[in-house]
């Protein structure tokens, strides 16, 4: 997993909090992916929606992309589809996408790239494994990860946010051992480049073998971790984690998380996670397929929108509109 990495004895490191008197979260359920197949046929692993979405409130879907070792030939993406009301959030660890949207938006996303695509109002938009990497195959592995907007920025015109593999703010935890590539939002007081319409914190941790991330974390944010690859485990009960899970925390204002002594072959000699959390909007959600919206009626708007071709409405439209049946519901 190359994603970016960093000498972390040279990085500032995350400040070391004391045992007593922090208020840690404990992990409040743990959920096992489920898998899925998207776009052309690539499998993800889906551990939201399924279930109670208000613990992940902003956050509407996470798919975990591979890590998968295509053939050639055997790369697949998602073509040409719609969205609207929220933002989809793309990051690249291997292989690579390429991504084309409606407003001129665009491009490679690759080797620790994540590119923030903010739907608002409406786009096309198609994300597919450049040709290149189709010819030759090799190992892919990444994830995408959906953002609701606030009521009030559903309409807000689209807007595209490449965020290069040098851009992450990187970090180390207080024991060296881990490395923390922050995209959005504050770990500690050190912000990464993602810009978001409400607060949110997303991450990449990479723990080496026995090492500890212990981080303050707002009290107001929910918190979740997500494993890549590897196991470990989370909060001061100590729950194992392992790949393909996320753990849902409890309330409290710092997290902290240790890597297994000993790590699967195939994960290297660390434990992969993401960190998420953020402000719940506390609105309500009514989504289908590619569409999230506040209301039914707004679903019903989006649709017709779509099929007849206004969808987008701040861009050149040269581009392919659909009937209902190019809606995939899960897409
Ligand atoms: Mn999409």
């Amino acid at each position: 997993m190359p994603a970016v990495t960093a000498d972390t004895l040279t990085l500032p490191r995350l400040r070391a909090l004391p045992e007593q008197g922090t208020a840690w979260r404990a992990v409040h359920n743990v959920v096992t992916a489920k898998k899925f197949f998207e776009g052309e046929g690539f499998q993800v692993r889906r551990p939201f929606p399924g279930m109670d979405l208000s613990l992940a409130d902003p956050f509407l879907l996470l798919d975990h992309l591979g890590a998968v070792e295509y053939g050639p030939g055997e790369a697949k993406g998602a073509p040409w589809h719609p969205h609207r009301g929220f933002e989809t959030v793309t990051y690249i660890m291997d292989g690579a996408f390429e991504h084309t949207d409606s407003t001129g938006g665009g491009g490679l996303i690759t080797d620790g790239a994540t590119q923030w695509m903010t739907a608002g109002s409406g786009v096309m938009h198609s994300e597919l494994p450049p040709d290149s990497f189709v010819a030759s195959g090799g190992l892919f592995h990444g994830t995408q990860l959906w953002v609701n907007l606030p009521r009030s920025a559903k309409w807000t015109p689209p807007r595209y946010q490449d965020i290069g593999s040098s851009d992450v703010k990187l970090v180390s935890s207080a024991d060296g051992g881990a490395l923390l590539r922050i995209i959005a939002g504050e770990l500690d007081g050190h912000r990464g480049p993602g810009v978001t319409h409400t607060p949110i914190s997303y991450a990449h941790a990479t723990v080496n073998a026995g090492a500890r991330v212990d981080v303050s974390w707002p009290a107001e944010f929910n918190a979740l971790v997500y494993v890549l690859s590897g196991r470990g485990t989370v909060g001061t009960d100590a729950r194992p984690l392992e790949e393909g899970q996320l753990a849902v925390l409890g309330s409290g204002d710092a997290l902290t998380l240790r890597a297994a002594d000993t790590q699967p072959q195939a994960a290297g000699s660390a434990w992969n996670v993401l960190l998420l959390g953020g402000l719940p909007l506390g609105e309500p959600v009514a989504r289908y397929g590619p569409f999230v919206m506040n209301t039914k009626a707004e679903i019903v708007e989006a649709m017709e929108d779509f099929q007849s071709g206004n969808l987008i409405r701040q861009a050149p439209s040269e581009l392919p509109h659909g009937t209902s049946a190019d809606i995939d519901p899960h897409s």
